[in-house]
C-alpha cells in the first residue's frame, strides 16, 4: 500500500512558552466565583478551580492538534474509486470565542477523491481537532473543508454544520430550538449543481437551503 506523508504545518498559534501555569489558570477560575458573587474557599467549591482548569484541557485540547498531520497518512490503493465520501451526523462539541459556552451540534463532511483517501475516522477527527478550540461556526466550517482540501487535494470538499448555540438560548436573547446552518462548498460542489444536490440528499435531503 502505498502511502503518501505531508509535512506538518504549524499550528498553535501561540508558543507554548506564553502559556500561564495551571497554578495561574486556577486563580483566575477562583477570582470569577468571586466577582459571581460566591466563596471559592466554601466546601462544594474548594475543588472547583481545578475540575473547571481540567475540564478547560478536555473542551480546547485541539489547540495542541495538528489538523494537517491527522490527513498525512493517505492510500493511494483505491482501486478507482472516485465517487463521493460523506460521513454524516460527526457529533459536534466546540465553544463560542465570544462567551466561552458550548456550541453543539453535528458536522457532516464529504470529498471527491482525486486518487487519494484518508481514514474515515481522521475526518472525524479533523472536525475535532478544530471544535476543541475557541470557535465561530463560520470560521470552523470553512477551516475543515480547507484543511482537506489543501492537504488531500480532491477534486471537491463540502462541510456542512448545524449546532445550537448556548449564547443564543440560556442567555441575551434566550431562543430556544434555533440551530445554526453553515456550508462550505469547494470544487465540484460548489461548480456543479447535482455532485451538490447529491451530497445534500446523502446529508438528509432539502431541509435546508445551502449557497455556494
Ligand atoms: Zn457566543
Amino acid at each position: 500500500m502505498n502511502i503518501q506523508t505531508f509535512p506538518a504545518a504549524p499550528f498553535r498559534a501561540e508558543p507554548a512558552a506564553d502559556r500561564p501555569s495551571r497554578e495561574a489558570a486556577e486563580a483566575a477560575v477562583r477570582t470569577l466565583i468571586r466577582w459571581a458573587g460566591d466563596d471559592p474557599d466554601r466546601e462544594g467549591l474548594r475543588d472547583t478551580p481545578a475540575r473547571v482548569v481540567r475540564a478547560f484541557e478536555e473542551f480546547f485540547s485541539g489547540y495542541d492538534e495538528d489538523p494537517v498531520a491527522l490527513l498525512a497518512r493517505s492510500f493511494e490503493e483505491t482501486e478507482g474509486y472516485d465517487e463521493m465520501v460523506v460521513l454524516r451526523d460527526i457529533r459536534l462539541e466546540s465553544h463560542c470565542e465570544h462567551h466561552m459556552v458550548p456550541i453543539i451540534g453535528r458536522a457532516h463532511v464529504a470529498y471527491l477523491p482525486a486518487g487519494r483517501v484518508v481514514g474515515i475516522s481522521k475526518l472525524a477527527r479533523v472536525v475535532e481537532a478544530y471544535a476543541k478550540r475557541l470557535q465561530i461556526q463560520e470560521k470552523l466550517t470553512a477551516q475543515i473543508a480547507n484543511t482537506i482540501q489543501d492537504v488531500l487535494q480532491p477534486k471537491g470538499v463540502a462541510v456542512v454544520i448545524e449546532a445550537a448555540h448556548q449564547c443564543m438560548t440560556t442567555r441575551g436573547v434566550h431562543k430556544h430550538g434555533v440551530s445554526m446552518v453553515t456550508s462550505r462548498m469547494l470544487g465540484a460542489f460548489r461548480d456543479d449543481p447535482s455532485t451538490r444536490r447529491e451530497f445534500l440528499a446523502m446529508i438528509g435531503g432539502q431541509r435546508w437551503q445551502v449557497e455556494g
